[in-house]
């Protein structure tokens, strides 16, 4: 399929591949000739239980997740995990805490929440301005705390880890809901990993949930039974009726993904996407400023001011506006941070960074 000329950069809900809207389009009112859409299949038929059982399938494929961790699909988004994992996880250990490595708004606010079901330390000194990760020479964990939480990406600020955390034992917990499927990742190396569709993966609706094994039932009495890891494992995400539809297109974006050549083919396409914005900002001459530091800088999100050698909204503003003009879309950066924000998320191609990359230059040249 072509790709389409409006270039969509938005942080979430996000753009998709072309080729898993042609499908979809195909299939919409006659799935696998059943005569009807997925839409309207019961979730417990033979075809959605295979549409389930593949995205399942390819995902294992896709990062090699071993055979002693559970794939689940469940409802609520990432903001429903912030609560789903200290309800499940804070009473692992007897009278314990969990430490949160806050590193944006996104594991903010999953550390607030956390606080109303257990006792929370925050790892790093409180701030506001996120521009970095800190060296994990400079954290303190506790070897007693439950588990150990971080967001791999902040969606907001454009902060990326570059490494996985260390824990020395304790359960690593991580919201990857806007990187995941970027890059490599080795699944024994954490206890949970969730992600909610919308970024890389598909549509809003669904929310994937990675877990080991022993770390499945253990959840606090009074943990609503959809939240509860045991209840959504043991009835293989079907307790209740799932996202049927947004789990379908999750499913057709990781054949996608295998047909593209995997999560490495992923990484390989990031790491340009994102060295051509970097570059650009860069070289600009203080034309265009990103906050963050570069060994800290999301290869998902990336965020910049516009201004010479200072923020100028005005001229901030006239961007976005022309960019959308020439059908560059959704680059406002957040209301919490202001600027610009590009998303390249893994369905946007090089091409399209490229033609980004060709309109920041033009723009430059004319309001320097
Ligand atoms: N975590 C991250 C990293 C996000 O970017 C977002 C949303 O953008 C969330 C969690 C919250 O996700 P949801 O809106 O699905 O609750």
């Amino acid at each position: 399929m072509e790709s389409r000329k409006v270039v969509n950069f938005s942080p979430g809900p996000a753009k998709l591949p072309e080729e898993v809207l042609d499908r979809a389009q195909k299939e919409f009112l006659n799935y696998n000739n059943t005569g009807v859409s997925v839409m309207e299949l019961s979730h417990r038929s033979s075809d959605f239980t295979k549409i389930i059982g593949n995205a399942e399938k390819d995902l294992r494929d896709l990062l090699d997740i071993p055979d002693n961790y559970k794939v689940i699909f469940v409802q609520g988004g990432g903001t429903g995990q912030f609560s789903a994992v200290p309800l499940n996880l804070i009473d692992l250990k007897e009278g314990a805490t969990a430490d949160y490595i806050v590193t944006g708004s996104w594991s903010a606010k999953s550390a607030k929440e956390a606080e109303k079901y257990g006792k929370i330390n925050r790892v790093l000194p409180k701030t506001d301005k996120y521009t970095v990760i800190p060296d994990q020479s400079q954290w303190k964990l506790n070897p007693d705390a439950s588990y150990v939480y971080y967001c791999s990406n902040e969606t907001i600020h454009g902060v990326e880890f570059q490494f996985v955390p260390e824990t020395n034992g304790v359960p690593l917990v991580c919201d990857m809901s806007s990187n995941i499927l970027s890059k490599h990742i080795d699944i024994s190396k954490f206890g949970l990993i969730f992600a909610g569709a919308q970024k890389n993966i598909g549509c809003a609706g669904a929310t994937l949930v990675i877990i080991r094994e022993d770390l499945i039932g253990f959840a606090d009495p009074v943990c609503p039974i959809l939240m509860d890891y045991k209840t959504q494992v043991g009835n293989n995400s079907v307790y209740n009726t799932p996202p049927t539809y947004s789990i379908y297109i999750m499913g057709l974006v990781f054949q996608w993904i295998k047909e593209q050549g995997g999560v490495h083919q992923m990484e390989l396409n990031s790491k340009k996407k994102s060295s051509l914005l970097y570059d650009i900002i860069d070289n600009s001459n203080g034309f265009y400023q990103c906050p963050i530091e570069r060994d800290s800088r999301s290869r998902m999100n990336i965020t910049f001011r516009i201004g010479v050698n200072e923020e100028d909204e005005a001229l901030e503003k006239r961007f976005i506006e022309e960019a959308h003009q020439s059908g560059l879309i959704s680059l406002k950066g957040h209301r919490s941070v202001g600027g610009i924000r590009v998303s390249v998320y893994n369905a946007v191609h090089v091409h399209e960074a490229e033609r980004l990359v060709d309109f920041m230059r033009d723009f430059q040249r004319v309001n320097q």
